[in-house]
């Protein structure tokens, strides 16, 4: 054999080595590889009850056939699925759903200092994934680098996480909330910022409080002109004001809306009080609620719950677990803790969380798109690993069917993001984005914590090991 033909045969035997360590964990630390149970074989789950993401409802008895960290078949286990060798998972008693895409899922935490927050992307992407998120967008970055590095590791199998749609560092005006934003003046500053970060890796831009029209135009031509997607939380304009503009998404569904503060003045953000107040007048069932989201409607504008973080300040309402506030360093369980008490004791009843609830089923089911995150922030309590669980669990509470609340948590994400033909629900030819619950969430919503195994591309990891090994490190890294 020439050497020439050596050459060749190397060529395509690097090639396929290549193209398989790929999607192994070899590239793994050891540490990490001690959180894999399944590391990429073929695998059947059989017997299981499926919630397939579709807003279909639970299927018993079924049998998912995965291969090459793809799912090749969807189909009743009485139906002979394989006759290989495959490694088999009985899924008797439990519940197999599609990994969670959420989308508002900051690699950040609050310090006990107001406005101060800090960066733990080691622990929250393990957690975000332990939690069942194997896709998420983090709608505002402190570090952006660091999310756009830590994107980039994952992505190339260099450790475990969700696959991130970074979102660039918050536009927004003076005057800035925390004090790792940036104060941006005028509109060149906007389209300067969008250009820049849009070059150095993100995938998406939100916009905060305070811009003006001008800077919100600005923001949304120059993101939608790299064929990026514009997300806010808004106060400054209303949310009919920004459709109008074309922006593709808003944070919190309608809990921060200025639109029906009395005299509204533009470009000016009105004290949270008085949209507070605004809110909790107005009827979620009327027609001036009804009237903005025709026109959300209208304009394609998603919505984002994130119920986690208006529950964590409403009395009355139970605290984060254990087992995810054993995640966090003492100082910040101590501070969770200490303002939890605080809002539980309050002579203050609200309806807010209710009512909100109320506003969000109206809206989808007046044809709206509604997606799911969590928002990390406030004072804390909000966790990565169980936000995302919780998430759903309260769009239960809101109204929805628990497949409705899975798909609004999958599929919706996942089209949003224009990956809903890769992943976002069970279906053949998608990839292998799953989560295994031992037990039965259809009749008891509590059990969706009880998550064992969350697959990514087909590579199964066990929660309860990652749980274990990030406790305490909440705060650290
Ligand atoms: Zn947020």
């Amino acid at each position: 054999m020439n050497i020439r033909m050596l050459h060749f045969i190397c060529l395509l035997f690097c090639f396929t080595v290549e193209a398989s360590a790929s999607s192994d964990i070899d590239k793994m630390s050891e540490e990490d590889r001690a959180h894999v149970i399944f590391s990429g074989y073929d695998i059947l789950i059989e017997n299981v009850q499926l919630i397939d993401g579709t807003g279909a409802a639970p299927r018993q008895n079924m049998s998912v056939l995965v291969r090459n960290g793809i799912i090749e078949k969807v189909q009743p286990s009485d139906e002979v699925l394989t006759q290989d060798y495959v490694q088999k998972i009985d899924g008797t008693g439990k519940t197999l759903l599609p990994g969670f895409v959420m989308v508002h899922e900051h690699m950040f935490y609050p310090a006990p200092k107001l406005g101060e927050l800090n960066a733990y992307p080691y622990s929250f992407s393990r957690l975000y994934l332990a939690g069942g998120s194997t896709t998420v967008r983090t709608a505002g970055s402190i570090a952006p680098y660091g999310d756009i590095n830590l994107a980039k590791a994952i992505a190339a199998g260099k450790q475990p996480g969700p696959d991130i749609d970074v979102t660039g560092p918050y536009l927004e005006a003076s005057p800035v909330i925390a004090i790792k934003q940036a104060e941006l003046e005028g509109v060149e500053s906007i389209a300067r910022t969008v250009d820049y970060w849009a070059g150095a890796g993100v995938t998406s831009f939100k916009v905060y409080n305070n811009l003006s029209h001008a800077q919100l135009r600005t923001a949304i031509n120059t993101a939608h002109s790299r064929g990026m997607k514009v997300t806010g939380h808004l106060c400054s304009i209303t949310y009919a004001d920004a459709a109008k503009l074309g922006i593709d998404n808003i944070e919190h569904s309608f809990a921060v809306a200025p639109d029906f503060v009395a005299n509204k003045q533009a470009d000016t953000c009105p004290d949270p009080r008085e949209v507070f107040s605004s809110l909790a007048t107005l009827d979620p069932d009327g027609d001036e609620l009804g009237t903005l989201i025709k026109l959300l409607i209208e304009k394609n504008v998603a919505l984002t719950s994130t119920l986690p973080i208006f529950e964590a300040s409403t009395p009355g309402r139970p605290k984060t677990p254990d087992y995810a506030l054993d995640l966090l360093i003492p100082e910040l369980r101590q501070s969770y803790e200490r303002i939890w008490q605080r809002i539980h004791n309050s002579a203050l009843s609200s309806n807010y969380l209710s009512k909100l609830m109320r506003m969000e089923k109206r809206f989808v089911e007046m044809g709206g798109t509604l997606l799911a995150g969590t928002d990390p922030t406030g004072y804390g309590g909000v966790i990565p690993g169980w936000s995302a669980v919780r998430e759903v669990q309260l769009l239960i509470e809101a109204g929805f069917s628990i497949s409705e609340a899975v798909k609004i948590s999958t599929l919706n994400g996942a089209r949003f993001l224009d990956k809903g033909r890769s992943i976002g629900s069970v279906e053949p030819g998608k990839r292998a984005d799953l989560i295994l619950i031992d037990g039965n969430p259809v009749h008891d919503p509590r059990q969706l914590v009880n998550i064992e195994y969350v697959f990514k591309e087909g590579i199964g990891f066990s929660a309860k090991s990652i749980f274990e090994a990030m406790k305490g490190k909440v705060g650290l890294y």
